[in-house]
């Protein structure tokens, strides 16, 4: 498929490259990427991007906004940047079972006359519905995120709910009573279930909950962590950290290929899921630690401990100057970093590059249709 056509791309702005061809999206970040290497004067170029396969009915997760107007219910995304929910039946990027779900939800709200909290006024119950669906193992979560925790025909819409589709596996509250643009409060009960979603990943199961950080598209998800695995090329004898780990996937995924996995992860959630999902899958040789990144590696700077290689994933704010330089002075044969925003890996390179060299980098087309690109960049030792 080549051009994909959206009835609300003007209005909703968040597929900012839906007005080019499938190939001009993958050159423009192509493109962007090298521009910002360029910025911090590295030499290198990225030239290869791994294209997605689907590129549309890709996202495993959709959080649907509510509002009250004129009447009606309207529910849908926000603009890009703003607070204004564009108003939609079908999202291109998201399956029919998510579509028809948020349909249905839509359906049940209005039909209960059950009313969108309002900001402003501070008034109404739903804030969010949370959609996470597990693709590869066929089972979908719902959250409902209100405003309180008194929920008047709570039985009726968890029933109806249900009734939307046999995958539905598990429904949770999620109670957010702050005045927060933050999706999540911190008070979560079970409605339906245990409030876990299976997924499988790499041949690995993961339990997820509402909160889990997941990557977004599973399909170039597989590519991505094959693709480190495969620039990797561990012997089995290695210690490596895996850094910025999540619910710990990627040194999961390592951790056969190799004899140690010291993962480090800020959020406690993430963390503790890690710890189930290794347990789960029998994994013995990974060690997870909920701690700051860069605080971690400082202290462990401190150990008499030799580290083969260094896995980082930060997020879109990237690493710190501090977690950077005490990565080099563990002197790893390889430094893998797998970045979501190529300003911030640009810039980090430009400190690693002073006692590292790319040896490969390439683009994962993770988000399609959309600005965001996920690059891998490989270093060795110079
Ligand atoms: N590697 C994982 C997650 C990558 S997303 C995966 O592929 O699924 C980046 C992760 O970094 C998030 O889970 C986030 O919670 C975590 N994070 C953000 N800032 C951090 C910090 N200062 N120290 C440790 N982890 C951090």
């Amino acid at each position: 498929m080549n051009n994909v056509s959206c009835k609300y791309f003007k209005k909703c702005g968040n597929c900012q490259l839906l007005n080019k061809s499938y190939e001009e999206t993958l050159k423009y970040k192509l493109n962007y990427v090298n521009e910002c290497l360029k910025k911090y004067n590295i030499k290198e170029k990225v030239s290869n991007i791994i294209d997605a396969d689907p590129n549309t009915k890709y996202r495993n997760k959709m959080i649907v906004a509510y509002k009250y107007q004129n009447g009606k219910i309207l529910s849908g995304f926000y603009e890009e940047n703003s607070h204004t929910i564009v108003d939609i039946d079908y999202c291109l990027m998201h399956s029919d079972l998510q579509n028809e779900i948020a349909n249905g939800i839509k359906k049940i709200f209005t039909d209960l006359k059950i009313k969108p909290y309002d900001e402003d006024k501070r008034t109404g119950l739903i804030r969010y519905v949370l959609i996470r669906e597990a693709v590869y193992q066929k089972e979908v979560l719902i959250t409902l995120v209100t405003s309180t925790d008194m929920f008047p025909a709570r039985s009726e819409v968890v029933k109806r709910i249900r009734s939307l589709s046999p995958l539905i596996k598990t429904i949770t509250q999620n109670i957010n009573p702050r005045k927060t643009s933050i999706i999540f409060g911190d008070k979560e009960r079970v409605l339906y279930g245990d409030g876990l979603i299976k997924d499988d990943m790499c041949n690995i199961t993961f339990n997820l909950g509402s909160k889990s950080f997941y990557q977004i598209n599973p399909y170039q998800t597989t590519k991505l962590y094959q693709k480190v695995f495969e620039l990797a090329k561990f012997k089995g004898n290695e210690t490596i950290i895996d850094a910025y780990s999540g619910v710990g996937t990627i040194g999961m995924i390592l951790s056969k290929n190799v004899k140690n996995v010291i993962s480090v992860e800020n959020n406690r959630q993430a963390v503790d899921a890690a710890i189930i999902n290794a347990k789960n899958n029998n994994i013995k040789n990974v060690k997870f630690i909920c701690d700051d990144a860069t605080k971690f590696i400082l202290k462990l700077s401190k150990e008499n401990i030799k580290i083969d290689a260094i896995v980082m994933d930060p997020p879109r704010s990237g690493s710190t100057p501090e977690f950077l330089n005490a990565a080099i002075r563990f002197s790893p044969k390889k430094i893998i970093y797998v970045s979501c925003d190529p300003l911030t890996l640009a810039r980090d390179l430009a400190i690693l590059t002073k006692y590292y060299q790319i040896t490969d980098t390439v683009c994962v087309d993770m988000f399609c249709w959309t600005n965001h690109v996920e690059t891998i960049v490989m270093l060795s030792k110079k």
